[in-house]
């Protein structure tokens, strides 16, 4: 090992001797080629290496013979190659520490070393070692390794240090690649470095590096190289210096630092003074993709969004001049998305004790998201100021202290107003007079309390000058911690609403108005059941005021009777299912008498406008009465409906103005034949079941009907279905009006009719059986008369006569009997002729007169008139009219004749002065057979047949009878004939 001290091998200047080599030389001789391949070695080289000539030849100098290699020589050899001149080196060999003397001789393509060893150095080279000497020791006390390599990485000399961290010995090294042996680098990466650093240092510059190199097993060791070349006077490279710095100590402490900066969930990074970045941690490498190698110096920068680049560098630049601030927003690409997120870059000086700066320290502070919050309040602001725009409402914003900062322009095209006069409180001018104070108050009051608020005021608009009532809102926002930031509120125009709900407050004080008005019980009632109004009836009939009602739900009232529950109930369901008016018949008790009434129950719903019920408005009607005439008309239509079931007699209802009959009882189905659906099919109409003939009888039936309600029971025949006519007798009574109903009884009168045909058939021909033989007898006592009036006996005409008088009282009882039943067979036969009336008149009263000298009869007055009709036949009638007046005044003396006349008519009027007629029976009197009951009229004799016949003559004549009587004290019989 050589020591420190042993100065000359140092020593490149020491080069003064040029030798040819010779073979037989006693000294070691090499003849090198110009890449210092040994091309030959003399058996003294094999001494002096201890290798064989024949191993050294073809192999490298430096390589195979280690012991010689020195600087010095190195260079001597670089000398001679360049300057082609004979060089002397001396220096000791670091093998075998012996001085050697070297003459270096250029050869073509190569040159000669001889090697001569010396006891020592030749005095002249003594002082420089001394220096260098002192030169070496200094380094070596900065534990720094010092190296000298050929331009090509060939070590040429080291001092201690890197021996004895290798702990190797020099001649193991000397002579040796630096980058090719590799149990001095283990690393190919270290080698790379290394390799590239000679390479850059081999152009003339001094490259600094940092490299982690492993000399022996199990150590590392971390070092600052900086290799340096050394130029010669040319500028070429002579050699190369290498100075390593060990920093393990350092690295180590760094590592910790970086450990637990890796461990700081930031990105964090290291910058030196001069701007260098050495060192990103763990997290910001992640992030960024990249390896902290390729981070150093401005390699971070890359990952720098280009657009934040140039203001990044310039910002470092101001940093490190000294400003001594540095804090960027920048965009940082992560490594794997590709994509930038926004990071806040701030970095710290450290500085030494003299102030200087050592170190920056920086991190980086993902704000991504606070940008993109940021952004999106930004965004969210510009979306609410054109909402603010948009909405329908006026909109306004204020400061914390409730100052106005902005109004939409809807504020200001309402109120006309400039901003200078809406902002801070300026809007309050616009309130209506009235609604000021309680406004201000109560936006005070929100501002102070920070609570929102409500309220509603009128604002004046600019354009009328009218106000218009606001719906206002306001709220505070605030931040995360509770502060507000601002009040936002909105105006929103209710002036409709206002007007609609005065509107509805009228109308439902008109409706409070009629509640309480109506005869009825009114309430009104939530969905839920629960009443919300009732009328004074109400609380009046059920004893309840609203306020005990409203626990209440109204399908279980405690004024209904039990028995309706149920029912009611059912009617509600369905109200509620159906949506339809809900309506029920239910009682309620009184509450004053304890009685229950039946009420008519009704209940609307009303719905808003979503179809949903809101409300159910109803009423209670008291049907009590009703309900009683109601059951009154039931039982009386059930003994009516007995009555018509009865079928004693047919029933008919009668419908229409045809006349159609609608229904029957059994009796008239019975009796007519017509069924039930024929007649509710409207077919049997009145029309078809009469002959044409008896319409008349209807029509007067009708008239009395549609006068009085009712009419008499007349006698009529009706056609059955089977086309047969029964005789009916037929009553009827107006039921109703409109529309026309009529109830007719009819009474089946065909057997009677058959008894008064019979009867009427017997009288024809007992009267027809009676005239021939009263003809003959007449004829027999006439004859009697004249034989006896011939024989003179006188004293037996008187009972003559009486016997003549009482044929012929029979003979016209007989021709009145055969005038009745051809009146009643319709075969009554009149003559036409000419009548003089007076004449007539006059005839009968003086034959009447001779027959009745009891009374005297007067005529007065004259007709003048002809008449067209049969003579006998029309003096049948005043005869019958006389002989009647005679007759029932048997206390009075006169009876007068009268006779008027007319353009039209004339007038006979016969009066006594007799019994006269009850008023009930003068119409009667007329009929067939009737005669006026009574004592003093039964005691006169008659059969009630003249009136009859008489009433027809006159009636065939064309004229009319009629009769006025007093009782007691005589009647008039008027008959008036049309002269024609
Ligand atoms: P009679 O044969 O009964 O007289 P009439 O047909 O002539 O029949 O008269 C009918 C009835 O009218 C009589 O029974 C009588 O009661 C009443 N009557 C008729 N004429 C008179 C009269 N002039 N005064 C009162 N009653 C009369």
């Amino acid at each position: 090992m050589l020591k420190t001290t042993q100065l000359t091998r140092l020593t490149p200047e020491s080069h003064k001797t040029l030798l040819t080599i010779l073979e037989t030389l006693p000294e070691a001789l090499f003849v090198l080629d110009d890449a210092a391949t040994i091309l030959y070695a003399n058996a003294s080289a094999q001494a002096l290496t201890g290798v064989a000539p024949e191993i050294l030849v073809g192999n490298t100098f430096w390589r195979s013979a280690p012991q010689l290699v020195s600087t010095a020589l190195y260079q001597a050899v670089c000398e001679t190659k360049q300057t082609r001149a004979l060089t002397e080196v001396q220096y000791v060999s670091p093998v075998t520490g012996t001085w050697l003397q070297v003459h270096l001789s250029p050869t073509l393509g190569g040159l000669t070393l001889h090697f001569h060893e010396m006891g020592g150095p030749a005095h002249r080279q003594e002082i420089v070692p001394e220096r260098e000497s002192l030169y070496m020791d200094v380094l070596n006390t900065l534990h720094a390794g010092f190296m000298i390599l050929t331009p090509e990485g060939i070590v040429l000399d080291l001092n201690e240090v890197p021996l004895d961290d290798a702990q190797i010995r020099r001649e193991e090294i000397v002579g040796k690649s630096l980058v090719e042996d590799p149990w001095w680098f283990f690393s190919p990466a270290s080698q790379a470095q290394f390799r590239a650093a000679i390479a850059r240092a081999n152009k003339g510059e001094t490259v600094r590096f940092g490299i982690t190199i492993h000399p022996r097993e199990g150590m590392e060791i971390h070092l600052e190289e900086a290799i340096t070349p050394h130029l010669d006077a040319k500028h070429h490279v002579d050699y190369l210096v290498m100075v390593a710095i060990d920093i393990t100590a350092r690295k180590r402490a760094e590592a910790e630092i970086h450990a637990l900066i890796d461990a700081i969930p930031q990105l964090v990074w290291t910058m030196r003074p001069d701007g260098y970045v050495d060192y990103h941690n763990q997290r910001w490498c992640d992030y960024t993709g990249l390896s902290p190698e390729e981070t150093q110096g401005d390699g971070w920068i890359q990952c720098l969004h280009p657009e934040d680049r140039q203001r990044v560098r310039s910002m470092r630049q101001r940093a490190i001049q000294g400003d001594g601030v540095c804090e960027t927003e920048m965009r940082l690409r992560h490594g794997t998305t590709g994509t930038y997120r926004w990071f806040l870059a701030r970095a710290l000086p450290v500085r030494d004790d003299a102030g200087q700066i050592v170190k920056w320290f920086g991190t980086s502070t993902d704000i991504e998201e606070q940008k993109q919050a940021a952004e999106r309040i930004k965004t969210s602001e510009q979306n609410w100021r054109i909402l603010a725009e948009t909405v329908p409402q006026l909109v306004w914003m204020t400061s914390p202290e409730g100052l106005v900062e902005y109004w939409n322009q809807r504020w200001y095209d309402y109120t006309g107003s400039s901003p200078e006069q809406a902002s801070g409180h300026g809007w309050s001018q616009f309130l209506h007079s009235d609604d000021y104070q309680h406004t201000l108050r109560v936006w005070h009051h929100a501002l102070a309390s920070g609570e929102a608020y409500e309220i509603e005021y009128r604002l004046k608009e600019g354009q009328t000058g009218g106000y218009r009532w606001f719906l206002a809102r306001g709220m505070p926002v605030r931040d995360e911690a509770g502060q507000i930031l601002k009040w936002f509120g909105t105006c929103t125009d209710i002036e409709e609403q206002k007007q609609t709900e005065q509107r509805l407050k009228e109308s439902e004080e008109r409706f409070r108005v009629l509640a309480e008005t109506v005869p009825q019980l009114v309430w009104v009632t939530r969905p839920n059941g629960q009443h919300e109004y009732t009328n004074q009836h109400w609380c009046d009939y059920t004893g309840l005021t609203l306020k005990q009602i409203q626990s209440d739900r109204w399908d279980q009232l405690p004024f209904m009777h039990p028995d309706d529950w149920e029912s009611n109930r059912a009617c509600i369901q369905h109200a509620l299912e159906t949506g339809a008016m809900y309506e029920h018949e239910q009682r309620l008790r009184n509450a004053q008498t304890g009685e229950y009434r039946w009420f008519l129950v009704r209940a609307l719903p009303m719905r808003d406008e979503a179809g949903q019920i809101v409300r159910w408005f109803g009423t209670c009607t008291d049907i009590e009465d009703q309900k009683r005439i109601e059951k009154a008309l039931r039982e009386s239509q059930e003994r009516i409906r007995a009555l018509i079931d009865s079928n004693i007699i047919g029933i008919v209802s009668v419908e229409g103005e045809k006349e159609a009959l609608v229904e029957g009882n059994d009796a008239w189905v019975h009796m007519t034949g017509y069924t039930r659906e024929e007649m509710r099919s409207g077919a049997v109409i009145r029309e078809k079941i009469i002959s044409p003939e008896q319409a008349p009888l209807f029509e007067h039936a009708r008239q009395e009907l549609l006068t009085y309600g009712q009419h008499t029971p007349f006698e009529v025949e009706v056609k059955c279905k089977d086309g047969s006519y029964l005789p009916v007798l037929v009553g009827g009574v107006l039921f109703q009006e409109q529309p026309r109903q009529i109830i007719s009884f009819v009474l089946d009168n065909s057997a009677r009719k058959e008894l008064e045909r019979r009867k009427d058939a017997f009288i024809s021909m007992a009267s027809h059986e009676l005239k021939n033989p009263l003809a003959a007898l007449k004829m027999q006592a006439s004859l009697l008369h004249r034989q006896l009036t011939k024989q003179g006996t006188q004293d037996q005409l008187p009972a003559l006569a009486r016997m003549e008088a009482q044929i012929n009282k029979v003979n016209r009882l007989v021709e009145e009997l055969l005038d009745v039943s051809k009146i009643q067979a319709g075969r009554l036969e009149y003559r036409q002729e000419t009548v003089d009336l007076d004449a007539l008149l006059r005839e009968i009263a003086e034959t009447m007169q001779q027959t009745h000298p009891s009374h005297r009869i007067l005529v007065r007055g004259a007709v003048q008139i002809n008449l067209l009709g049969d003579r006998d036949r029309l003096g049948q009638v005043f005869t019958n009219l006389i002989s009647n007046a005679i007759k029932y005044s048997p206390d009075a003396q006169t009876v007068e004749m009268d006779l008027s006349a007319s353009a039209e008519t004339v007038t006979i009027r016969v009066t006594d002065h007799g019994l006269g007629i009850p008023r009930e029976q003068r119409d009667k009197i007329f009929e067939r057979f009737y005669r006026v009951t009574g004592p003093k009229q039964k005691a006169i004799p008659g059969l009630g047949m003249g009136l009859y016949i008489v009433a027809e003559i006159v009636k065939h004549h064309g004229g009319t009878i009629t009769v006025e009587s007093e009782v007691g004290k005589g009647s008039t019989f008027t008959v008036t004939l049309p002269t024609r």
